[in-house]
């Protein structure tokens, strides 16, 4: 197939186009540079299967030639980002949603939306399943990323129902691997890049809210699984192994030696206090659940850290 990967410069789209070069297929991959970085695909330049257009999605886009999918992942993902890119962040999940789903009826091409967990907010049931429809404040700062993508999802529903696109909904919950940026201010990135450094790792609040950590290859896998199969979505891709923050921080000081220890900063407003996805849809319709373990995910993300740096591992409240 001839693929489209929007966000294709970014941490999981990166490692999405490898997984479909390595399968065979054509690959453009669209970006801005926003948040993302060439050197994420700099290795793929010389495939002669593999292209780069440098080009905003919330623009009108042109691709020459047939597309078969297009995998929609432009957006700023990590709250630091979009708290920084407020505006960028609605633009790319409306504008950007809606010029990809018209390319997408152009060519005759399948979609999938890359949502996320923070459609279901601040959740209110747990674990998340996908018919629960989420507790989400608007006007809070998180609800420029949370509200972007229940509007992409909305928009994609209407071009399925109303133009017979073959459309699918992944709700990626918290990913992480290797090419997440060491400043980019999530959890796994900030803790490592801290214990690297011999910074004291920041837990937000008292560190009882919970998250559940998704290695980079099975949240691909996932969404490779969903592209290929008849199944429209929406569907959680997430590694329901949960735990909180402070467990989270005391796991990371086990696995690097160092002379950091924990601090405790504000909890940022609306930060959701549980996360955990329910995949038993994953499970039943793609036959997809997580293979690779915190401990094995984690040691290969901190041994890319050590190789291409990281920062002083300061955390954005500081
Ligand atoms: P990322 O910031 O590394 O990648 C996003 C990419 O999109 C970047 O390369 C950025 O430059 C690009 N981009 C942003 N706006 C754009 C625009 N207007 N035009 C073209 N390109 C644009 O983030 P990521 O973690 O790789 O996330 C990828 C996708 O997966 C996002 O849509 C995100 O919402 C979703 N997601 C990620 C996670 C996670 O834990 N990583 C969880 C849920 C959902
Ligand atoms: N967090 C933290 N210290 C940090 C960064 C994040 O305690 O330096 C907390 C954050 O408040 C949240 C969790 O870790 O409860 C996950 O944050 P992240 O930014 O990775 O993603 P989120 O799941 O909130 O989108």
């Amino acid at each position: 197939m001839r693929i489209l990967v929007t966000g294709g410069a970014g941490f999981i789209g990166s490692h999405l186009c490898e997984r479909l070069l390595s399968e065979g297929h054509e690959v453009v991959a669209m970006d801005n540079l926003i948040t993302g970085s060439t050197d994420n695909i700099a290795h793929l330049a010389g495939n002669g299967s593999f292209s780069f257009i440098h080009h905003d999605v919330t623009n009108y886009i042109f691709v020459q030639g047939k597309l078969d999918f297009i995998f929609h992942l432009a957006s700023p993902a990590s709250p630091a980002d979009y708290l920084a890119f407020p505006i960028q962040t609605l633009k790319v999940g409306s504008l950007g949603t809606h010029k990809t789903l018209g390319l997408a009826k152009e060519k005759n091409a399948g979609f999938m939306l890359a949502s996320t967990s923070e459609v279901y907010g601040d959740p209110l049931i747990h674990p998340q399943t996908e018919d629960y429809w989420g507790n989400v404040n608007p006007v809070g700062p998180r609800g420029v990323y949370d509200e972007a993508k229940r509007f992409a999802e909305a928009l994609t529903f209407a071009y399925r129902r109303f133009h017979g696109t073959n459309t699918k909904i992944a709700r990626i919950f918290n990913t992480y691997g290797p090419r997440m940026r060491a400043d980019d201010g999530r959890v796994v990135p900030a803790f490592i890049s801290q214990a690297l450094s011999d910074h004291d790792l920041t837990v937000f609040g008292d560190g009882s809210q919970t998250r559940s950590f998704c290695f980079v290859s099975d949240t691909v896998d996932g969404l490779v699984r969903l592209m290929m199969s008849n199944f429209e979505g929406p569907v959680n891709i997430g590694n329901p192994e949960e735990m909180t923050i402070r467990e989270f921080a005391g796991f990371v000081l086990e696995r690097i030696k160092t002379q950091s220890t924990i601090v405790y900063r504000d909890l940022p407003m609306d930060d959701p206090k549980i996360r955990k996805p329910d995949i038993s849809l994953a499970n039943e319709k793609l036959g997809w659940k997580p293979v690779v373990c915190l401990e094995t995910g984690l040691d290969t993300t901190i041994e890319y850290f050590r190789k291409t740096g990281y920062q002083t591992g300061t955390s954005r409240q500081d």
